[in-house]
């Protein structure tokens, strides 16, 4: 972005983004402040260090001093609707994202990641990917390192590889990636978006900007994906399943063919991506490197090494033949019902949260075909059990405790007890990392409560 005009910017919200963001202005001789909705007592380390060497407000957002500055920059997590970014939008102050600040500033390649599910899986699948094949990317933006970062460290990279959120994308000025990626879109952050119109929007910030010697990839499966192709200028390539994809997946194996860049054949047997789901996330991270110019070979070497993360379709354990999966982060619709897919039938779930407005009726088929009970937590219960109380057995609990004890009573040998809320978690937890160890903590707990019994029973027998 052009910086030229700007005076004194105004940074709207703390957090690593934001600190990312104050940075970017300081390095480049721009005076910056900073408005915080926490308290200073809240503030801690890095953050409050920061802050009291800017001019700044906190405990709130106030017009008089945001509206100072001739440039706001809001946080990803700070909604767009907030009263003060209204008022500098009726000031025609400009609001920039962090995108928008970096977008020209890149020195070397750009492959962005979005999607309702599946970017954090993707964007490190192909930061694995391209480091096995030789390259040094940064991978960050939504994950990690926040994406300003890789611009003060430029030659530490040879790729870029963001994850970004629609509230990234939302504002993301001229940013334009080499290679752009949609994975799929189902409703998501509608209670900060409005309608599915003004998401699905949001998202194709990623490729306005691109130009047809740039890379679209598109998740084929997904028909309001594929129905946004003609929005895009860039050379499309897709994955999924059918032949006419450049990516395309039959069984666990993933075709690629994608002219002037390469072909083969990857086999995802034996590896950590051999799951319905991740074969889609596989197939659109292998197709990113092909067109990124990645040899075959090293690829193969990437798919052996890749770890998915935690809280994703993880298995807890095991106990009396009852598996328990801990997928936390499934945190939206869909996400639940591909969790539901790759499970088989009579599963026991644990769902609920916060709702972010998900049409849950769009599983009421996948939920009659699949669950046979169904446990709600937190403050989505209510609603679930309205929705669902028809199918299949719903009942309610308290907390997550009492839904992995109940959910082991429930559970029959071969049946899977799975933790995929479909809402966020901020009712009760901190975020989903803390909802999951939580989950993992009760089913360790009640391992351990069995290997008890089954010692005393044995020391009693003999
Ligand atoms: P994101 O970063 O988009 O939230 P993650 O890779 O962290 O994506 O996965 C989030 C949730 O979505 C997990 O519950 C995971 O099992 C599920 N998921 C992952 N990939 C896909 C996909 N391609 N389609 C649907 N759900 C997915």
């Amino acid at each position: 972005m052009e910086l030229a005009g700007i005076q004194k910017a105004v940074v709207v919200g703390l957090g690593m983004s934001g600190m990312a963001a104050i940075r970017f202005f300081r390095d480049r001789g721009i005076e910056v402040a900073v408005s915080e909705y926490r308290p200073l007592a809240d503030l801690a380390g890095e953050e409050r260090a920061m802050i009291r060497e800017l001019a700044h407000e906190t405990g709130g957002h106030s017009e008089q001093f945001v509206l100072q500055g001739d440039c706001i920059v809001p946080s990803p997590g700070v909604p767009l609707d907030l009263p003060v970014l209204q008022a500098a939008r009726t000031a025609s102050i400009p609001i920039v994202g962090e995108l928008a600040l970096a977008a020209g500033m890149f020195s070397v390649p750009v492959i962005g990641v979005t999607g309702s599910n599946g970017k954090t899986t993707v964007t490190s699948l192909i930061g694995t990917l391209l480091r096995t094949c030789g390259y040094r990317p940064f991978v960050g933006g939504n994950i990690g390192n926040p994406l300003l970062s890789a611009l003060t460290r430029r030659d530490e990279y040879d790729v870029q590889v963001l994850e970004l959120s629609s509230f990234q994308l939302d504002l993301a000025g001229e940013f334009r990636p080499d290679i752009g990626l949609l994975l799929n879109l189902t409703p998501d952050h509608l209670d900060r978006h409005g309608t599915m119109e003004a998401y699905v929007r949001a998202k194709m910030g990623m490729f306005r900007h691109q130009g047809p010697q740039d890379y679209a990839i598109l998740g084929g499966d997904d028909p309001l994906v594929i129905q946004q192709a003609e929005n895009i200028r860039a050379s499309v390539a897709t994955f999924g399943h059918g032949e006419q994809r450049q990516a395309h997946i039959v069984d666990d194996e993933i075709y690629v063919d994608l002219p002037g860049r390469g072909s083969g054949c990857f086999s995802l047997a034996g590896t950590g991506l051999d799951s319905p789901v991740n074969r889609l996330n596989a197939a659109a991270a292998i197709l990113a490197v092909i067109s990124f110019g990645a040899k075959e070979r090293c690829v193969d070497d990437g798919l052996q090494a890749f770890v998915p993360a935690e809280h994703r379709m993880t298995r807890v354990a095991e106990i009396r033949g009852v598996v328990f999966i801990n997928d936390s982060k499934a945190t939206n619709v869909g996400a639940m019902a591909a969790a539901l897919k790759s499970c088989p039938i009579g599963v026991v779930l644990i769902a609920g949260g916060r709702d972010k407005q998900g049409d849950f009726r769009e599983l009421r088929e996948i939920v009659r075909a699949r669950v046979a009970h169904m446990l709600c937590i937190g403050e989505a219960a209510a609603m679930l059990e309205e929705v669902f109380g028809d199918l299949t057995r719903v009942e309610r609990a308290a907390d997550m405790q009492t839904a992995v004890a109940r959910g082991a009573v429930l559970a029959k040998p071969g049946q899977i007890v799975l933790l995929a809320p479909g809402c966020a978690s901020f009712d009760m937890f901190s975020d989903y990392k803390e909802r999951g160890r939580v989950f993992t903590a009760a089913v360790h707990a009640l391992m351990d409560m069995e290997n008890t019994e089954n010692m005393e029973n044995t020391e009693k027998s003999i």
